[in-house]
C-alpha cells in the first residue's frame, strides 16, 4: 500500500516525493522519461527571488532557506552559489520600476541595493554603457540544473520513495477513495493521494480529472559560450526582460532570452532568431562577450498559465488530488518550497506558506 503517487520527476515532483518520504509517507514517484530530464534539468539555473510578484515571495523565501542547505537536502552542492543577482535598467523609466519594486518588497528581507549609473560602473565595470542603473539582490544566485534536478529524485529514493522512470502515466481513475494510476509500461499503482507535478503536461492530467486549465507550452532559448576568463561575478537579468546571463566557475557564460519553438510535444529548439537576439543583446549589455564563441544552444518545454502564475494546491473537483505546475519559466528556485507545501497538505492538511493566490479555482467561471 502506498500513501501518495507523485506524477512527474522534475524538481517540484521530486521535492514533494523527498519531503513526503522524510515525513514517513510511503510514496511512489512516476516519471515518463528520466527524473530531471525536462525543464528542471535544462533551465538557465537562476536561483533568484528578485523580480518575483509579491505573493510568490513567501514561498520563494522558504525556498531560499531550503537552498541554503542543499547538501543536507539532496547530498550534493549542485554548483549552487549565492553570487548575487543584478537586475539592470536600460532606461530611467526601468530604473524607476526597480526602485518601486525595492520599495514594495521592503518587508521581505531581500536586501535589495539600488545602484545608480556611477555606482554600477564602479562595482560592475564589465556591464555595458546601455545600462543606466541596477538593483542588486546580494543573496540570490545560481546553480547547475543538470546536477540539482536529478539529485532531488535520488535523494527521495534514498529516503525510501519508490522511483519509476520511463513510466508514462496513461490512465487515471478515482473511485472516491483511491487513485488508480496506469502506466504505458504496465505498472499499476494505487493511493489515496495523487500529486500532479507533470510540468508543461500537467494540463492533460488536470483535464483528465475533470479540471481543464488554459495552460500553454513555451520554450525559453538558451546558449552557452566557450570558457572565458572570469568576469561576471553575479547572475544578471534586465528589467523588462530580453536577456539573462551568468558565468560558471569553468568560465563558460550561460545566456538566455526570447523563445524557441516545439519540435514535438516533448522536444524544443531555441531557433535562429532567438539566438541572434541573445547575441545582439549580449554585445550591448556585456561587451566582453562580443565575438565569444557559442558552443551549444538548447531550449526546454515549460508550462504557462495566462496570468503567468503557477497552480499550486488542492483540486477543486477531486479529493486527494493536488496540483503543482505552470511555473512560467521561474519554477527552479521555487521548486523545493512547492514540493514542501504539497507534502504539508498531505501530512498536515494545510501548507505553512500562503498558496491561495495559486488556486486552480481562479480558472473556473
Ligand atoms: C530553458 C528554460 C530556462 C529556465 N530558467 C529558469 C531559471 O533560471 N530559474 C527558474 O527559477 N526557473 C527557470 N525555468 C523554469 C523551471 O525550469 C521550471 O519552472 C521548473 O523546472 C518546473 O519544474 P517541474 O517539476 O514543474 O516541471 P518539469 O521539470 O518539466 O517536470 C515535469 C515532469 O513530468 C513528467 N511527466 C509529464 N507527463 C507525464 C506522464 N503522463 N507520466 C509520467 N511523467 C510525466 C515529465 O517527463 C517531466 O519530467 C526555466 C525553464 C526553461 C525551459
Amino acid at each position: 500500500m502506498i500513501d501518495a503517487i507523485v506524477l512527474g520527476g522534475g524538481i517540484v515532483g521530486a521535492s514533494a516525493a523527498l519531503i513526503l518520504a522524510q515525513k514517513g509517507q510511503r510514496v511512489a514517484l512516476v516519471e515518463r522519461d528520466f527524473c530531471g530530464s525536462h525543464s528542471s534539468g535544462v533551465n538557465y539555473g537562476g536561483v533568484r527571488r528578485q523580480g518575483r510578484p509579491l505573493h510568490q515571495l513567501p514561498l520563494s523565501q522558504r525556498a531560499h532557506q531550503l537552498w541554503a542547505d542543499l547538501p543536507g537536502l539532496i547530498g550534493i552542492e549542485g554548483e549552487y552559489v549565492r553570487s548575487g543577482h543584478l537586475k539592470l535598467a536600460r532606461s530611467l523609466g526601468d530604473f524607476a520600476a526597480l526602485q518601486a519594486y525595492a520599495e514594495q518588497t521592503r518587508g521581505f528581507d531581500l536586501g535589495l541595493q539600488l545602484l545608480d549609473r556611477s555606482e554600477l560602473r564602479r562595482r560592475f565595470p564589465w556591464v555595458g554603457d546601455v545600462a543606466v542603473g541596477a538593483s542588486l539582490c546580494p543573496d540570490d544566485g545560481h546553480a547547475n540544473p543538470r546536477l540539482v534536478a536529478p539529485a532531488f529524485a535520488r535523494a527521495a529514493q534514498r529516503h525510501g520513495a519508490a522511483v519509476y522512470e520511463q513510466a508514462e502515466v496513461i490512465g487515471i481513475e478515482h473511485d472516491s477513495r483511491l487513485f488508480q494510476v496506469h502506466c504505458a509500461n504496465g505498472l499499476h499503482l494505487q493511493a489515496p493521494w495523487l500529486l500532479n507535478c507533470a510540468g508543461a503536461w500537467a494540463g492533460k492530467v488536470a483535464a483528465q480529472l475533470g479540471e481543464p486549465v488554459p495552460i500553454i507550452s513555451a520554450h525559453p532559448a538558451m546558449l552557452v559560450t566557450e570558457p572565458l576568463p572570469g568576469v561576471m561575478t553575479v547572475s544578471t537579468g534586465v528589467e523588462g526582460g530580453g536577456i539573462y546571463a551568468r558565468q560558471v566557475a569553468r568560465g563558460n557564460c550561460i545566456l538566455g532570452g526570447g523563445r524557441g519553438f516545439a519540435l514535438g510535444p516533448q522536444q524544443a529548439r531555441p531557433g535562429q532568431a532567438a539566438v541572434l537576439e541573445i547575441l545582439r543583446n549580449a554585445g550591448e549589455l556585456y561587451p566582453f562577450l562580443q565575438g565569444a564563441q557559442a558552443i551549444r544552444t538548447w531550449s526546454g518545454t515549460e508550462g504557462y498559465l495566462p496570468d503567468h502564475e503557477p497552480v499550486i494546491g488542492p483540486s477543486s473537483t477531486q479529493p486527494g488530488l493536488l496540483h503543482g505546475f505552470g511555473f512560467a519559466g521561474a519554477g527552479f528556485q521555487l521548486g523545493p518550497a512547492v514540493g514542501e507545501a504539497l507534502a504539508e497538505i498531505v501530512c498536515d492538511g494545510t501548507s505553512r506558506q500562503p498558496i491561495e493566490a495559486f488556486s486552480i479555482r481562479r480558472f473556473q467561471a
